[in-house]
């Protein structure tokens, strides 16, 4: 009797009574599945749609809801199975099922060798034990493979660069996890002052922060070159900011540094006013304000007359006329001396600006969150 016979049979019928008997006809059927398979691979097939065409007889034949080889199984040998056998027969027909070298059919098809005609025509590489090619309509349309573009801060951050390199300045970058020496105190921000609380500061543990401000890159690249120094620091920085239209707790900033012999509050304007027209256009006019901060003195907020209504007033401005762009000042004496350099016979100039929100004026957005939730179709805008 052929297993095709027994799976019409119950077990009964066919004088089954125990889990060994159980495991043989098992075995039987799943290397009936094998032979199938085997014999339908040693036939080879010559297209796709015929492959396509065998794979669903084979799988019809065992796997059918109706009828099919498994379904029988089920019906004769499961089911009227007696209390002591069922336990066994239930796990056979299980692992039967999951069984991947039993019944993955398509998988199957898919690495059936070609015949060397078709091959030939199609000119693919004929099928060989260790390389099997499954045919390939060449009349489907090609892949599309999106390109992307620069992001819009990062073209920012490039063109404020490209200005700073054309006056001779180079770029440098230091660590974002940051030292609680090189973001505060060597800047001037001793634990005690009140102004270490003006930064809201992630701390990693007492003496280690995500840096608040690209700053800490001064003092690392006065210990590192000396003077003179002419850099701009590009980078990300963190704060403990609720993120929100104008809030990130992620940002960034573009710090610039110079320092050399004779540096005046003069070089200081010319080089920001030069920079504002190179960004915004010649007409541009730059202001300069009273500021504080620690590590410059004096200390000044640069802003530039509105590139869109030329100072009159538009909502780009918000009706002021000026766009805020940074703040800005002379290197504090002590600062220049925690950074291993002589202030009486240097002296320098800082600024730092925020990236993100010139890019946001450029381009009249008016929330900083769009650069950061990976949206194509804001992106593709740029
Ligand atoms: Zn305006």
């Amino acid at each position: 009797m052929t297993i095709y016979d027994k799976i019409k049979r119950t077990l009964q019928e066919l004088g089954v009574s125990d889990a060994q008997g159980v495991e043989a006809l098992f075995a039987e059927l799943r290397k009936t599945a094998e032979q199938e398979r085997a014999e339908l691979v040693s036939r080879g097939a010559p297209d796709q749609p015929q492959r396509e065409r065998f794979c669903k007889a084979l799988r019809d034949r065992w796997l059918a809801r109706k009828g099919g080889f498994l379904s029988q199984v089920d019906q004769n040998w499961l089911k009227p199975a007696g209390k002591e056998l069922k336990p066994a027969v239930g796990r056979q027909f299980n692992e039967l099922r999951r069984s991947s070298s039993g019944l993955e059919f398509e998988k199957l098809i898919e690495a059936m060798p070609l015949e060397p005609e078709v091959a030939k025509q199609m000119e693919l590489p004929l099928a060989s034990d260790s390389s099997r090619a499954a045919p390939r309509d060449l009349t489907l349309p090609g892949l599309h493979r999106p390109l992307g573009s620069i992001h819009p801060v990062t073209r920012m951050q490039r063109e404020i660069e490209e200005i700073f390199l054309r006056l001779g300045f180079r770029i440098e970058s230091g660590p974002e996890i940051e030292s609680t020496y090189y973001n505060f105190d060597a800047l001037n921000i001793p634990e005690s002052h009140p102004s270490r609380d003006d930064w809201d500061t992630l701390y990693i543990d007492a003496k280690t922060v995500l840096r608040t401000h690209t700053s800490p890159v001064q003092i690392r690249a006065m210990e590192k070159y000396g003077a003179p120094l002419y850099i701009i620091i590009p980078g990300k920085c963190y704060r403990h900011d609720n993120p929100d239209s104008t809030h990130s707790p992620m940002f960034h900033q573009i710090e610039g540094l110079a320092i050399d012999e004779d540096i005046t509050f003069a070089d200081l304007k010319g080089t920001l006013d030069f920079f504002a027209k190179m960004l915004f256009g010649e007409k541009v006019r730059t202001r300069f304000q009273p500021s504080f901060f620690p590590f410059t003195e004096p200390s000044g907020e640069v802003a530039v007359s509105c590139f869109v209504c030329d100072g009159q007033g538009c909502r780009v401005c918000k009706e002021s006329g000026w766009i805020e762009l940074m703040g800005c000042g002379m290197v504090h004496p002590q600062v220049l001396r925690n950074g291993g350099i002589d202030p009486d016979k240097y002296s320098g100039w800082a600024f730092g600006l925020g990236v993100d929100r010139f890019a946001m004026v450029r381009h009249d957005i008016n929330d900083i969150q769009l650069f950061f939730q990976g949206d194509v179709r804001f992106l593709e805008q740029f």
